[in-house]
């Protein structure tokens, strides 16, 4: 019998290549919609595809949701601090099933539940408040949900405070630096600790002043930064890349999220293109449920991205492959072919649009220069035709041609984009590009037509929130210190001494490069792992020796954890006395947790860590937190909201005078829409959606109808396909030369990406020393870095690197073979999985896996993504994890040990 991982290893495998050679001509989709059997298909390979083979295909992506049930099946964990397995047979009725949290940055926020017996979580399930339905869907968990409870309770906990032994307070020779990663690890009580952290604050602050301070979040160490003076922020675009640019001058919402229509109107679309990312994987599935109508409706979806992957095989979507970073390249292609075809929409631009051509140019340009002059070749003398754009993205020809005819004017179309083509070095100019793809076949503000950011929450659902998560009455700190680095170089502005502070990403204004001189002495990390995840590990692993001081709150040893000096046990959302996830589920849905346990071991939550901070320095802890933490729960609960069908924003939770005693906080009775008890013991509010409900939506409907009564927030209050703002911003930060960027969007090339993968930089010429371009997809084991050491989800995800097959059996590389992939920045190991359905040309290393440097060998045995990621960026600072070039070889090293094998990494203390 197959175990889980094995079971779920080879279907969705399996799946996912014969999905691969499906046929998705037009033709074709057309013979799927009339219902004719798939039996007569010739794949692309010549192979006839069957019926069978096909729905195995299709199933590719329920497949990836299917291991939740696999993996819910396996034996849970005891709440003792072991893994002792308590074995498959605990009854679902026996105990008490508690709402618990699944918080990490995942791209979900899903229902968690947990059955407790005994003081022991014995299983794990999700949402069964209610019936499931397209209205009223449940809010469930994925296979990384079901494994908290080894995370929680894992061998891989920080369960005390820890120094690091060889640190000593006083900077300089004291911090031995050079041994931070290899170091051995003292337990040492919470008052040491602390007294460590507060010595050394003085010290940095008295002698070096904020600026030597780089600080990541506000939680609890970082707020009693800001009382002391503050840091040096870092200005982080790991998530939504070139789209955390403030994008109100292009007319567009920040990240480019919400204004998408319903999900109820998806159905009405033609096609749906979805460009980059994969639901299926990093929501868990979860949010692909907002496109169901539209699939029994039979509309077409479209993948645009460098690999048919889980979600393009879900929607049985036809593939447009693109390679990674060169978005731009495609994307004026289409918009040539557009013009060229007579199927962009005129009207539409010239009325809600500005710099289209010469008959709506803005007011502010300082030059002649438009859009349709630049893809025409007017100002460089290059056409931006289908051929053009071929050469550097890969799309062949006849898909540009086909994609640019499928999106015109005379076809209800919906584009929807990820932020995996933002994240790429050179993609300065996708928001902009893909607004302006979207108004070339007018898919805004109607029915069946949208344009914009399908992401978390926002896939394929637009709208305003219909319930919104309240305040927990504690006071916001505000970092006195305004400067900002950029977190993709934070490495190099280190070893530097010196940064460009040129603002913090989202929705800020940038400003022009200003060059700051800077002696960083302490990296305070909390809410994050930043050697993880801020682009070059390498350079970090070099870079960290040079600091005095680098402490961490963690609950998981971790990457970040291990460079550390002093690292504080954080506990996690089960041990906390209950609250919301971060992010909103979506608009229709408001999640809430509640404890499981105690603290673990010796694990304090932020408030409690923040609070015996701030008495060690001697300030007065009220100030910061003035609340107790249930009061500060009790708070966010009754002041959620949800709005009437009759557009009232009202209470959304009943709390009775009962419940205020019961809870010993303050507060008043209120009437709202659930009870409290009801609320905690389901987990979430979903409102109960119906079709043609007060809640429908379409973006940007208002705007289509009165433009100038609804402006856009651009200066013109259109969207702007020339936007100055745009140019003089990206020109002036210092990173890419002036006059890089035209108002409009424009083919940038990136430092590496494409380019990069031909010897000087010569397109179509002779392979360089590293010809392919990496990207890292997100991966099912786990959330960015998060519960990549759980056995359960290392088991059930191999986590291997995936390899063109062609490409791979060139250089003599089989299935299952070792690979050494390497470029300028580092080098790691992995397995290769062979597949034709990623692009040749392509290596997708999956995002997130943690460290395991053998610094004899030189090479990373852990498969991280970030070890081959370098201190590169361009534009606005971004960070280019989508498209560093890199090069692999058969490993004839040491074998790999399967990431299942190893144990978690649990401390060892001297
Ligand atoms: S990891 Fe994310 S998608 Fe999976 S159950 Fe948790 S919140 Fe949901």
């Amino acid at each position: 019998m197959l175990s889980c991982g094995q079971a779920g290893r080879s279907l969705y495998w399996d799946a996912l290549k014969a999905a691969a050679s499906i046929d998705t001509s037009p033709a074709t989709r057309a013979r799927r919609k009339r219902g004719e059997a798939m039996s007569n298909t010739i794949a692309a390979d010549g192979r006839r595809l069957t019926r069978r083979s096909f729905l195995a295909a299709t199933a590719a992506g329920a497949a990836a949701a299917g291991l939740a049930s696999l993996t819910g099946c396996a034996p849970q964990p005891s709440a003792s601090g072991s893994l002792a397995e308590t074995g498959d047979q605990a009854p679902i009725d026996e105990g008490t099933w508690i709402a618990a949290a699944c918080w990490d940055n995942c791209g979900g926020r899903c229902v968690n539940r947990v059955l407790v017996r005994n003081g022991e979580v014995v299983r794990q399930g999700s949402e069964t408040s209610h019936e499931d339905s397209f209205g009223w869907l449940q809010q469930r968990g994925c296979p990384r949900g079901r494994a908290r409870a080894q995370q929680v309770y894992g061998e891989d906990r920080v369960k005390f405070p820890l120094k690091r032994k060889h640190w000593q307070p006083g900077g300089g020779e004291n911090a031995r630096g050079d041994l931070r990663g290899t170091d051995e690890w003292e337990q040492i009580s919470w008052d040491e600790a602390l007294g460590y952290i507060a010595q050394e604050a003085e010290r940095i602050y008295r002698d070096f002043g904020p600026t030597a301070v780089i600080g990541t979040k506000a939680l609890a160490v970082g707020k009693i930064l800001h009382q002391l003076g503050g840091h040096v922020n870092l200005s982080d675009t790991s998530s939504a890349g070139t789209y955390s640019f403030n994008l109100g001058p292009l007319g567009l919402p920040s990240q480019d999220l919400g204004k998408l229509n319903d999900r109820f109107d998806n159905k009405n679309a033609e096609t749906i293109v979805l460009m980059g990312g994969n639901s299926a994987w990093s929501s868990g599935g979860s949010t692909m449920n907002n496109f169901n109508e539209a699939v029994d409706a039979g509309v077409q979806f479209v993948y645009v991205g460098p690999s048919y992957n889980a979600t393009a095989a879900y929607f049985d979507a036809r593939w447009i492959p693109v390679l990674p970073g060169t978005d731009t390249a495609f994307m004026l292609g289409v918009c040539y072919e557009m013009l060229a075809q007579g199927v962009a929409d005129l009207d539409f631009l010239h009325t809600y649009c500005v710099g289209f051509d010469a008959e709506s140019m803005p007011a502010d340009a300082t030059t002649d220069e438009h859009f349709r002059g630049y893809l025409e070749g007017a100002y460089d003398g290059v056409p931006k035709t289908a051929a053009w754009a071929s050469a550097l993205c890969g799309t062949p020809v006849d898909d540009i041609v086909w994609f640019a005819e499928t999106i015109g004017r005379d076809h209800a179309v919906m584009l929807m984009h990820n932020y995996a083509l933002a994240r790429c070095n050179g993609a300065d100019n996708v928001p902009q590009l893909f607004m302006t793809m979207g108004a070339m076949g007018a898919h805004f503000g109607k029915s069946g037509h949208a344009c914009g950011g399908a992401y978390k929450t926002y896939a394929g659902a637009g709208g305003p929130e219909l319930v919104t998560m309240g305040k927990t009455g504690l006071p916001a700190t505000k970092n006195p210190v305004a400067d900002t680095m950029p977190e993709p170089l934070m490495w190099q502005c280190i070893q530097e001494g010196r940064y460009n502070s040129t603002g913090a990403a989202y929705g800020t204004e940038f400003n022009a490069e200003t060059i700051k001189e800077a002696d960083f002495k302490w990296l305070c990390v909390e809410g994050r792992n930043t050697l993880q995840t801020a682009v070059g590990t390498m350079a970090a692993m070099e870079a960290i020796k040079k600091l005095d001081f680098v402490t961490d709150v963690a609950y998981t040893f971790d990457t970040t954890a291990r460079f550390a000096d002093i690292v504080l046990p954080c506990a996690t959302e089960w041990e906390r006395v209950g609250g919301f996830p971060g992010h909103q589920r979506s608009r229709e849905t408001l999640v809430v947790y509640n404890q499981v346990t105690e603290p673990l071991w010796e694990a304090k939550t932020e408030f409690e860590i923040g609070r015996a901070l701030a008495q060690k320095l001697g300030m007065n802890p009220d100030e910061l937190w003035p609340i107790s933490e249930k009061q500060a729960f009790f708070n966010q609960i009754a002041t959620s909201t949800y709005l009437t069908p009759g557009g009232e924003t009202a209470p959304l939770v009943t709390i009775t005078a009962d419940d205020i005693a019961e809870w010993g906080v303050d507060g008043e009775p209120q009437e709202g829409d659930i009870a409290l008890a009801d609320f905690l013991a389901a987990g979430c509010y979903t409102v109960k959606r119906s079709e043609g409900d007060a809640y429908s939506f379409i973006g940007y409907a208002d705007f289509v109808a009165d433009p100038t009564a609804n402006p856009l927030p651009s200066p013109s209050g259109k969207f702007e396909i020339y936007s100055q703002y745009k140019a003089d911003t990206l020109n002036a930060m210092g990173y890419s030369p002036v006059g890089t960027y035209k108002p409009y969007p424009n083919y940038v090339e990136s430092p590496e990406g494409r380019e990069g993968t031909f010897r000087d930089r010569e397109v179509g010429g002779e392979a360089s020393e590293y010809p392919f371009i990496m990207y890292n997809p997100h991966y099912l084991r786990r959330a960015h870095g998060v519960m990549d050491s759980s056995p359960w989800l290392r088991e059930a995800w191999a986590n291997p690197v995936f390899l063109n097959a062609v490409d791979a059996t060139a250089r003599d590389i089989a299935d299952g073979d070792t690979v050494r992939l390497f470029n300028a920045h580092g080098a790691t190991l992995r397995t290769a999985t062979l597949t034709e359905t990623i692009m040749p040309g392509c290596v997708a290393l999956p995002h997130g896996a943690w460290l395991n440097y053998d610094a004899d060998a030189g090479v990373d045995r852990g498969g991280m993504d970030n070890v081959l990621c370098g201190q590169v960026t361009s534009g606005m600072g971004t960070s280019g994890y989508n498209n560093y070039n890199c090069n692999y070889e058969k490993y004839d090293g040491e074998a790999l040990v399967p990431d299942c094998e190893l144990p978690q990494r649990a401390v060892e203390v001297a």
